[in-house]
């Protein structure tokens, strides 16, 4: 579809031009535009800022008829109209709580014999809704007038995405009803198990895939150690030194922690305000309006903050607590830099913020035992990210999405290569399978040891051992009788964190959460449902350690 002399692609590029005011396609752009006036359905996957509507909006301008666009999110829905409009393409929109009047003459506009509309947006919730849309949409296509439907943020249709909405799903009848109309349907949501869920939801088999490389190459990822409160003040001088009167957003886990992190923010004289579900409706718009319009600079606000905000200069992304998973992580902060400015992603990390986030998921009632499941999984791949400290950011979280990518390509870019690409030299890879045995071993003799010694103990005490600690725990309970007391103590200690905290990953101890008083639950150490495996001997485990080490 990359060719471009198409019957249709004089007319194609006259529109490109002098109605959208373009010059150069961006990648797969031309080639889903011409597959779309072709006919074909169409599934187009581009990273945010990508330049999907293109694909869309151009072929509506070219067809006979009214293309019809699904999309979940009102202030996106306006936003587009607005361009649209402005550009001289007929557009509307239809949303839940539009008076009849304004209702009306859209719909009188859909009946004339020449539809007085090129696009027609609509929320899924109004389609459910409206018989009337209904019965004009059948209207529309017994004449032939019809011209595509559009389902924009596609992932909405699957469990498996990160924004499931029920009304998406009936989006899968639309096959059914109207045959003869193709379908485009759009994400940015990378991950395989979701592009096969939206597609067989759809209903819609031979497809033509557009796939665009997920890679942001203007945004520098980072993880930095989360040590203690003096983290936030760090965060403030930074903003105040490098990003002064720019915009970005820090991502909390609470209400409470988006509270005071504003409130801090405030205190050290940074335009600051916090952001999340406890408040009211026209108190988040207010903060949404006066951060895109530049009069505040940093929202401070959990998850809910950022969908469908199509704000292009937002310099950094910062996240205070650790994201639930990859995927999670690839969407907030690709808030960032959607003008294809350099940005900076930074993510502070501690260990203890997984804790917190194992908590809210074990406490949570509404999931079943398999989706807890998937939210600690998810949750372990994110701290693996996290603790990894010498594979290349944006080769992990591109393999995550099933793409491969050459680090080359990262390095390329000294003003954006991530931090491990450029730590490389301060780190090598060691073998800790001997190491990691022993730890096993000893976590096996603790547990199954029937002395008065209590065998609930926690991570940080089995690193004291390997450390060699001689704290009072140790020291009454005689571990320092072990044999693996002092086996670690040439480590570095974040080195012998990160070992354990590997082990812990990939199965080989395991954290049992037991809940004690009310909320609070402790996290004591097992062996984990791989540790078998590694006492036989038929694993062998490397971990990348600061070359500091004298190992
Ligand atoms: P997405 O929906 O994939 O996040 P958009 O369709 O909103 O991205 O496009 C992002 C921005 O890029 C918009 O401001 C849009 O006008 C711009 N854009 C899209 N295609 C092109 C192009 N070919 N040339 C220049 N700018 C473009
Ligand atoms: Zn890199």
């Amino acid at each position: 579809f990359k060719k471009n002399n198409y019957p249709h692609s004089s007319e194609l590029f006259k529109v490109f031009r002098s109605t959208f005011g373009l010059r150069d396609f961006r990648p797969n752009q031309l080639e889903a535009i011409n597959a779309a006036i072709l006919g074909h359905d169409c599934f187009v996957l581009m990273p945010t800022g990508g330049g999907k509507s293109l694909c869309y909006q151009l072929p509506a301008v070219l067809s006979n008829g009214v293309t019809l666009v699904i999309s979940p999110l009102k202030s996106l829905v306006i936003d587009q109209t607005e361009k649209l409009k402005s550009l001289d393409i007929p557009t509307a929109h239809l949303l839940g709580n539009m008076p009849h009047q304004e209702e009306n003459i859209i719909f009188t506009k859909l009946c004339m014999a020449e539809p007085g509309l090129k696009m027609l947006y609509v929320t899924p919730e109004k389609i459910a809704a409206s018989m009337k849309l209904g019965q004009i949409l059948d209207n529309l296509y017994g004449r032939g007038k019809l011209a595509r439907l559009v389902i924009d943020e596609a992932h909405c249709v699957s469990h498996w995405g990160h924004d499931f909405r029920p009304d998406y799903k009936r989006l899968g009848e639309f096959r059914k009803k109207y045959p003869n109309v193709p379908i485009m349907a759009l994400t940015a949501t990378a991950t395989p198990r979701v592009r096969q869920d939206i597609l067989h939801q759809l209903q819609i088999s031979g497809t033509k895939l557009f796939l665009s490389s997920f890679n942001r190459p203007n945004l520098l990822y980072k993880v930095v150690p989360k040590k203690g409160k003096s983290v936030l003040a760090e965060i403030a001088n930074d903003i105040k030194r490098k990003y002064e009167h720019q915009s970005g957003i820090i991502y909390c886990l609470s209400r409470k922690e988006c509270d005071d992190t504003a409130a801090f923010m405030c205190e050290q004289g940074i335009k600051a305000t916090s952001y999340h579900a406890g408040l009211v409706d026209t108190k988040r718009n207010d903060v949404q309006m006066k951060w895109i319009t530049n009069k505040t600079n940093v929202v401070c606000a959990t998850i809910a903050f950022g969908m469908g905000i199509d704000k292009p200069d937002v310099r950094f992304v910062f996240h205070y607590s650790l994201p639930k998973s990859i995927e999670g992580y690839y969407q907030e902060s690709g808030r960032a830099g959607r003008d294809g400015k350099t940005s900076h992603c930074l993510l502070y990390y501690n260990y203890q913020d997984m804790h917190r986030i194992r908590k809210l998921i074990e406490l949570d009632t509404s999931g079943t035992a398999e989706s807890k499941k998937v939210h600690v999984q998810n949750l372990f791949r994110i701290v693996s990210y996290c603790e990894n400290k010498a594979d290349c950011r944006r080769t992990l979280q591109l393999n995550y999405f099933g793409e491969t990518f050459n680090d080359n390509q990262c390095i390329s870019n000294k003003e954006t290569a991530c931090d491990n690409c450029q730590n490389k030299a301060s780190f090598k890879y060691i073998d800790v399978t001997e190491d990691s045995i022993e730890i096993v071993k000893t976590i096996k003799e603790l547990c199954n040891s029937s002395s008065n010694w209590n065998n609930n103990f926690t991570l940080i005490h089995l690193i004291d051992i390997f450390k060699g600690s001689t704290n009072q725990k140790i020291k009454t309970n005689n571990h320092d009788k072990l044999s693996l007391h002092g086996r670690g103590k040439h480590w570095d200690r974040l080195d012998a964190e990160r070992l354990m905290h590997k082990l812990v990953l990939e199965g080989y101890i395991k954290e049992e959460m037991v809940a004690s008083k009310l909320d609070i639950i402790n996290a004591f150490v097992r062996v984990g449902s791989q540790g078998e495996k590694l006492l036989q001997g038929s694993i062998k485990l490397k971990l990348a350690l600061t070359s500091k080490n004298k190992l």
